[in-house]
């Protein structure tokens, strides 16, 4: 049972840490967040230019109730800060009509009467001229979806943490954690300080930490690529929204609008690397054929693009096997609470996962519905 004013640390100031800092001092409680890097840095999950926000989900109808309370979130925090963070640009999901993660995102849709179009081949060569559809294919528009902006976003954050009076201890390594009855010692290059709640928020890097994670996340290695556009008003945020490709081998990626006026963001959804060691410098190095891969696909479904000179860079996110998060309680003491293994669609919805980490660390519940990330379900001997 936490005491009524609780010292709360967030360990990891990146996505989830400095939302959760944020929405923990909207409330009033004493917080202190703890990251080795600057909030909106680029080495951890949060890094490479923009983020899709969809609310018809393929990855299930489930989350349409978190996504639209994130969605207010993410507003609340733009008139906060003054700050623009999520471009109304509508997202879009590419694909024939009975591919399942177009039938599962028209599917959320029409369980949550959310306001999606279907475009066929030839309404959405009218409408999206940059995109060669295969024969049959769809785009079906999310309208309620839109440009996150992660950098800015986890600034804004941190900003509003600090000015309701949260402590940073930015460029402070976490080295260990000591669970006792008075409470949990957070161990640094400074010495241990104690917390009566602890909210672990390291990313990819949690594996090193919690032995109930290490097992459920795989480290992998996500690379963008940036290519030029030949006519670049073409592909701004109204013309050429982000979205999901779904067009089979060569044809799986997600697409993002040029934020530059010169440059598209891609990124192969195909088999990834899986890295063992995080800080090893050769984990931001591509190998050049990547570039190949890429050039193939754009030359195949984004002709307007030009395939030379392609930029790429390298990021990672933890994943779990059945592709959602690691987020509660941890099962052997409930003062900790656990998020991890966003399996590469998690920023969208960290603002909400913020505040719900907030109720389970002053509370040890919370009204939303996210049993299904059960941090304890990969443990040997599990229920599914
Ligand atoms: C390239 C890419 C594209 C993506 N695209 C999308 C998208 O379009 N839409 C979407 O919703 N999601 C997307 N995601 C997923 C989303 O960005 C991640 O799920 C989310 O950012 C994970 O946040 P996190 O807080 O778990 O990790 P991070 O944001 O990496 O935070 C972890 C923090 O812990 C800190 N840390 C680590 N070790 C220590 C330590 N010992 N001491 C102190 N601090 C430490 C790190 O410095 C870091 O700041 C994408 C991910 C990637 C990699």
């Amino acid at each position: 049972m936490t005491p009524a004013s609780p010292r709360i640390a967030v360990l990891g100031a990146g996505t989830m840490g400095v939302m959760t800092a944020w929405r923990l001092v909207e409330r009033g409680f004493a917080v202190t967040a703890i990251d080795d890097r600057e909030p909106g840095h680029s080495h951890g999950a949060a890094g490479g230019e923009s983020r899709i926000f969809r609310v018809a989900y393929k990855e299930g109808r489930h989350y349409v109730p978190l996504l639209r309370r994130a969605r207010t979130l993410w507003q609340d925090l733009e008139r906060a800060s003054g700050e623009r963070l999520l471009l109304p640009t509508g997202a879009l999901t590419v694909g024939a009509p009975d591919h399942p993660d177009v039938t599962e995102t028209l599917a959320s849709a029409r369980t949550h009467d959310l306001d999606v179009e279907v475009l066929d081949e030839d309404a959405a060569a009218r409408r999206f001229p940059p995109h060669r559809l295969l024969d049959g294919e769809v785009i079906v528009v999310d309208r309620a979806g839109g440009t996150l902006l992660p950098s800015a976003a986890l600034r804004a954050a941190a900003g509003r943490a600090r000015a309701h009076g949260a402590e940073l201890r930015i460029g402070e390594r976490v080295l260990d954690l000591k669970p006792r009855t008075d409470g949990i010692g957070v161990v640094t290059a400074s010495g241990t300080t104690t917390f009566d709640a602890v909210v672990s928020a390291l990313g990819p890097w949690s594996r090193r930490f919690w032995d109930l994670l290490a097992p459920a996340i795989e480290v992998r290695r996500v690379v963008l690529a940036w290519l030029a556009a030949r006519d670049p008003g073409g592909f701004r945020p109204a013309a050429f929204p982000p979205g999901v490709r779904r067009s089979g081998p060569g044809g799986d990626f997600s697409f993002f609008s040029s934020l530059d006026d010169r440059t598209v963001k891609m990124n192969l959804h195909i088999a990834r690397t899986v890295l063992e060691e995080l800080d090893d410098p050769l984990v931001h190095d591509v190998e050049a054929a990547y570039a190949e891969q890429v050039a193939a696909t754009a030359r195949r479904y984004l002709p307007g693009l030009e395939t030379t000179g392609i930029r790429l860079r390298a990021f990672f996110d933890g994943y779990t096997p059945d592709g959602h998060g690691l987020f509660g309680p941890h099962p052997d003491d409930p003062r900790i609470v656990l998020m991890a293994g966003f399996s590469g669609h998690g920023f969208k919805l960290s603002p909400l996962f913020g505040d719900i980490a907030a109720d389970l660390a002053t509370t040890g519940e919370t009204a939303y519905d996210i049993a299904g990330l059960d941090p304890a379900r990969f443990r040997k001997g599990a229920v599914a």
